[in-house]
């Protein structure tokens, strides 16, 4: 099967969802990478490997949603929740832009006390005030809960923010677009539909947007498989999606971890992302994980399909709620990347080339 998988590969042939299955169960996984590293080399030819200076803060930790798998939520009211000011996430900005970040992915829990308003204060804010950095913020389920809060579309909320100078938005919250795991894991924040209908309306008003995967909980190669064919199809409508960014899940302090008690390793991790790269034969870009999946797995994900490293992550708080925490510097990226043979370049969040390093 791989050889016949290799020649649809090598042609510019669409793999089915057998395939698919097969790579996920059985394919052997050095020849797997191996094949995944001939496509990624045929899409991105040269040795260069990109990463992103940015950092990953939250303006809320309040949720209404209760995801299964989130060990970052307090409920409305909780001792522990908190909601920052607009000027208090604009002092996290301050740092990571004193810090070179290019980009701030700002996402947050489902806070009904939040004014539409307050999400465009931040986006027009920091245009205004930091107009080096992308403001890469709200992932689609906050989206569908500002145009809940303000009895707007989805289709109103984005122009809002695309006037407010917002172009691009986080793949965050995808987990695994089938009807069944998301039943399972998240129930009240909708099916695959929910997070797909923001990234179509979004990518047909011009925004881009990445397309993320969570695995390592309850799903199985074929809700796998159903991730795929969905991110791939809209890739094909609009080619709005500048990256796929898998990482397993970590079950510290969740509801879930009652039932998986570890996450996923290296090996799950390197055929999710070789896999990945076959079967999403529209997506230029595979970004390799290394603050979840760890440095040295980073690494060698390169040679499995990636060509891009991820950011540094100057802060992040939502794995760290699940005791998992890890910490990067420009210096340990770029020496990471080559000496695992590539050559470090600098990148926007729309994937355009700063400076080779
Ligand atoms: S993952 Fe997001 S939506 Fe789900 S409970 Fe956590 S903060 Fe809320």
């Amino acid at each position: 099967m791989l050889d016949r998988i290799a020649d649809k590969a090598r042609n510019g042939k669409r793999l089915d969802r057998d395939e698919g299955r097969f790579l996920l169960a059985e394919a052997g996984l050095l020849e797997l990478g191996a094949l995944a590293q001939e496509v990624r080399f045929a899409r991105v030819p040269d040795k260069r490997v990109t990463f992103v200076i940015d950092s990953n803060p939250n303006y809320t930790n309040v949720c209404i949603t209760d995801c299964q798998f989130c060990a970052f939520y307090r409920k409305p009211g909780d001792p522990e929740a908190w909601t920052l000011t607009v000027d208090e996430v604009l002092t996290k900005i301050e740092f990571a832009a004193s810090k070179g970040a290019t980009t701030v992915l700002l996402q947050g829990g489902h806070n009904p006390a939040l004014p539409l308003q307050y999400y465009l204060d931040l986006v027009t804010e920091t245009r205004r005030r930091f107009p080096q950095v992308t403001p890469h913020f709200f992932t689609a389920s906050e989206i569908q809960t500002m145009a809940m809060v303000s009895h707007l579309t989805i289709g109103d909320v984005l122009d809002r923010l695309w006037e407010a100078g917002q172009r691009t938005i986080p793949g965050g919250g995808a987990e695994i677009l089938s009807e069944r795991v998301r039943t399972r894991i998240e129930p009240k924040k909708g099916g695959p539909a929910a997070w797909l209908d923001v990234h179509r309306d979004a990518h047909r008003r011009g925004f881009k947007s990445t397309a993320t995967m969570m695995y390592g909980h309850v799903e199985t190669p074929d809700d796998v498989v159903d991730h795929w064919e969905a991110i791939r199809e809209l890739q094909d409508a609009h080619g709005g999606f500048t990256a796929f960014v898998p990482w397993s899940f970590k079950p510290g302090n969740t509801l879930l971890e009652k039932w998986i008690k570890h996450y996923k390793g290296p090996n799950a991790y390197l055929r999710m992302l070789a896999a990945s790269r076959l079967y999403l034969d529209n997506f230029e870009h595979i970004q390799a994980s290394w603050f979840s999946e760890g440095k040295r797995a980073g690494q060698i994900a390169l040679h499995f399909g990636a060509d891009d490293w991820g950011g540094t992550l100057f802060e992040e708080n939502v794995h760290k709620a699940a005791d998992y925490v890890n910490t990067i510097t420009v210096e340990d990226i770029t020496a990471l990347i080559r000496e695992a043979g590539f050559a470090p370049v600098q990148r926007t969040t729309t994937y355009e080339i700063v400076k080779a390093w």
